[in-house]
């Protein structure tokens, strides 16, 4: 595996309000350890709008409202991360994206141009969807389907998702106490990818459906997808960097 694409969910940045510096610096510690290891590391972060919130409390509710909050929040957000990637003597670098970008080959061939120049020279492209200009029917809505388009067109071997649940259970972990998580997963319903989204918190947009999405593009691009914890970087750790699975979904063919 040289190329990986991690997606870090709202909710495991975004602590009481506020963007988590320590859950920030344990990712880019990860990051770091991984790009030592020869990989090409490609993030997908939200915390944007969370980020903007902290220092402005808009209506969240109206679009413009969070527009501007991501413009708020964006630069903030990445001002974080290069701190953080400067105690490992590393670079980042801001990618904003919109689903128009995926939609055109040329585009498409654009920014992928960008993203091999910036790996070339172990920068770390932090990307986002660019939400302040994003309109309605071109945007994403979640970074869980612009991570597995990033994966593919950007021709990583996998994403990871980091989220606020530590796997893919057989029923809601939160409303079933009985539920089970699936170490593989391989098939995935058409039904299960028509849920409605139930994202657990008011910063979250996906919900578990949005990962399934992900999980199902990419399974029919032949790429493979790892969803597991991003409040405990154990199990990704383990999973990346040795070899071992201990917790977490594989979806694979
Ligand atoms: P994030 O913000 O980390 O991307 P979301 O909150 O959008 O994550 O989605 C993850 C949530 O989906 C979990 O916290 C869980 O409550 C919910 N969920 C619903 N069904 C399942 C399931 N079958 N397996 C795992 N999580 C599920």
């Amino acid at each position: 595996m040289k190329r990986v694409v991690i997606k870090v969910g709202s909710h495991v940045l975004n602590e009481a309000g506020e963007v988590s510096k320590e859950r920030m610096l344990a990712l880019v510690a990860l990051v770091a350890e991984m790009q030592k290891s020869g990989k090409d590391i490609i993030i997908v972060s939200s915390g944007a709008v969370s980020s903007g919130y902290s220092k402005l409390k808009l209506d969240k509710s109206h679009i413009p409202n969070k527009q501007a909050l991501a413009a708020i929040g964006q630069p903030l957000l990445l001002k974080m991360y290069q701190d953080k990637f400067a105690k490992y003597d590393m670079l980042c670098s801001q990618v904003l994206l919109s689903a128009a970008d995926f939609d055109s080959r040329k585009r498409t061939k654009h920014a992928k141009a960008a993203i091999e120049v910036l790996l070339e020279h172990n920068v770390v492209p932090i990307i986002n969807e660019n939400d302040v200009t994003a309109t309605e029917e071109l945007v994403f809505g979640d970074n869980d389907r612009l991570s597995a388009h990033t994966t593919y067109y950007f021709d990583a071997d996998m994403l990871v998702i980091l989220s606020d649940i530590d796997a893919y259970y057989d029923k809601d972990p939160r409303e079933n106490d009985d539920a089970k998580a699936f170490k593989n997963h391989g098939f995935i319903d058409e039904a299960l990818l028509k849920q409605k989204c139930a994202p657990s918190d008011e910063f979250a947009t996906g919900g578990i459906t949005t990962k399934l999405q992900s999980a199902q593009f990419l399974l029919k691009n032949g790429k493979s997808m790892f969803l597991a914890s991003g409040f405990d970087l154990g199990d990704v750790r383990s999973f990346l960097l040795e070899g071992v699975q201990k917790g977490g979904t594989l979806f694979s063919v």
